[in-house]
């Protein structure tokens, strides 16, 4: 496995670093952020996946709880009624916060978990007993699904199951067994999962929308664009201390812990996004959550205060997955109305989105507070609409590239695409005599 210190950064895999970071110390905080990495083969998804498990702080447990009890919420069937006085006296240790996965050949029970066949077979003391499953052994931590969209095509049992984890948050899962009570319990899981778009059976949100709505980030990943980082890669650039960007990182998670309730975000951005919501029709509500809690956390790991700049900055991932082309030309014509005289004023006021998106990344620790709040009272609600527009754009057209990529030279935003004015039919459904005309009906 490679190492997580070791892994070149660039600007097609920064956003994935970003937004895993929110959803380990979001895991961390008790909030589940699922994310799904869509990329193409050999861009490295799964790879900065795995490494994360490197960088995972450590969690405090009941002792010897299989459930990953938190010493302050016991939630197991075993310990769940114990006072704060019986948790001490069974006594408290730290562990790696899980990390498991679960493969496309996964089977309900070894996912949520099924009958002991040692405990109840053994011929001194056999014992009615469960073996857990992945799910709730991950309890506090990370689930990583690989290939979710094949998954999603082929065994509905564990989409089932993935859609209860992430349905609710904490999400819930159910034990059942012949003989056995039913087991209910909640489970507070992250989900991280990974996708092909390009290969069989195509892109997640076309295969099973509902599982693909469940992800509060959706993030592509993208292969380098310079030269000078293939060079990087193959030279295996690799800092000398390991040791401490590993560190360093499970401490700026567990700062996040201790500061998290003092980026709440502002009034500002609540009405922003709830606008954003009502405006432009937005199909779930899940997408305003998500946002306002990625915008939260990232704020807590940047140490800033939350921004119009971090609403922009999350909603690219948040949106995604969740408005399609359709939706999208609705959002642009309504944009085009408001829009009117004052686009060219707004567009010089606003840098695009990957250069507004660039300069709050490489200024990090260097902006002030002071700047910052200027900064956002620059921004009022239509600036943030024009700068919308340009991310719906943006969302087009990496969309076309996936319908489009035989020919890579298309750019879809430099054409003025109307849709037909009727709907298509198959061209044996066609009233001939309408359009095969005799010469003579020419003239
Ligand atoms: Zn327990």
């Amino acid at each position: 496995m490679k190492k997580y210190s070791h892994i070149v950064r660039h600007s097609g895999n920064l956003p994935l670093f970003d937004i895993l970071d929110i959803s380990v110390a979001g895991t961390l905080t008790g909030t589940p952020v699922h994310v799904h990495a869509e990329g193409l083969r050999g861009t490295g998804k799964t790879t900065i996946i795995r490494a994360f498990k490197e960088v995972l702080p450590k969690i405090n447990r009941i002792r010897d709880c299989l459930y990953n009890c938190d010493p302050e919420k016991p939630h197991c069937p075993q310990h769940r009624n114990l006072t704060p006085q019986q948790v001490r006296l069974i006594g408290v240790e730290q562990i790696d916060m899980p990390f498991l996965e679960i493969s496309h050949s996964a089977k309900k029970g070894t996912v949520v978990g099924s009958i002991d066949l040692q405990k109840i077979s053994s011929k001194d003391n056999p014992e009615a007993a469960l073996l857990l499953g992945t799910i709730p052994k991950a309890h506090r931590g990370i689930i990583f699904v690989d290939e979710i969209n094949r998954i999603a095509d082929t065994s509905p049992e564990i989409v089932d199951l993935l859609l209860d984890v992430m349905g609710t948050k904490p999400g819930r899962i159910q034990i059942e067994e012949a003989g056995f009570p039913v087991l209910e319990m909640p489970v507070q899981v992250s989900i991280w999962a990974a996708s092909n778009p390009d290969e069989e059976p195509g892109p997640l949100e076309d295969v099973r929308r509902q599982l693909s709505d469940r992800f509060d980030f959706a993030v592509r990943v993208e292969r380098p664009a310079n030269p000078w980082i293939i060079k990087k890669i193959i030279g295996g650039d690799t800092p000398a201390h390991d040791n401490d960007v590993v560190s360093k990182k499970r401490m700026q998670f567990l700062e996040v812990q201790k500061t998290i309730h003092q980026f709440e975000p502002t009034e500002d951005i609540i009405n922003i996004l709830s606008s954003m919501y009502v405006d432009f029709g937005i199909e779930s509500l899940r997408c305003i959550e998500a946002c306002l809690l990625g915008i939260k956390i990232r704020s807590a790991l940047l140490k800033q205060k939350p921004t119009t700049d971090d609403v922009v900055y999350i909603s690219k991932f948040a949106l995604r997955h969740r408005v399609n082309i359709k939706e999208l030309n609705s959002i642009l014509t309504n944009l085009e109305k408001r829009q009117s005289s004052k686009e060219e004023v707004t567009s010089k006021a606003n840098p695009p989105i990957e250069q507004t998106c660039k300069a709050k990344n490489t200024s990090k620790g260097v902006k002030t507070l002071k700047d910052k709040n200027q900064n956002a009272s620059t921004y009022n609600l239509e600036s943030f609409k024009n700068i919308f527009q340009r991310l719906a754009e943006n969302f087009k057209s990496s969309k076309s590239e996936r319908t489009n990529r035989s020919t890579s030279n298309f750019h879809s935003e430099n054409y003025n695409v109307k849709a037909p004015p009727k709907k298509a039919v198959p061209i044996d459904k066609l009233d001939l005599t309408e359009y095969v005309k005799t010469e003579e009906e020419l003239i």
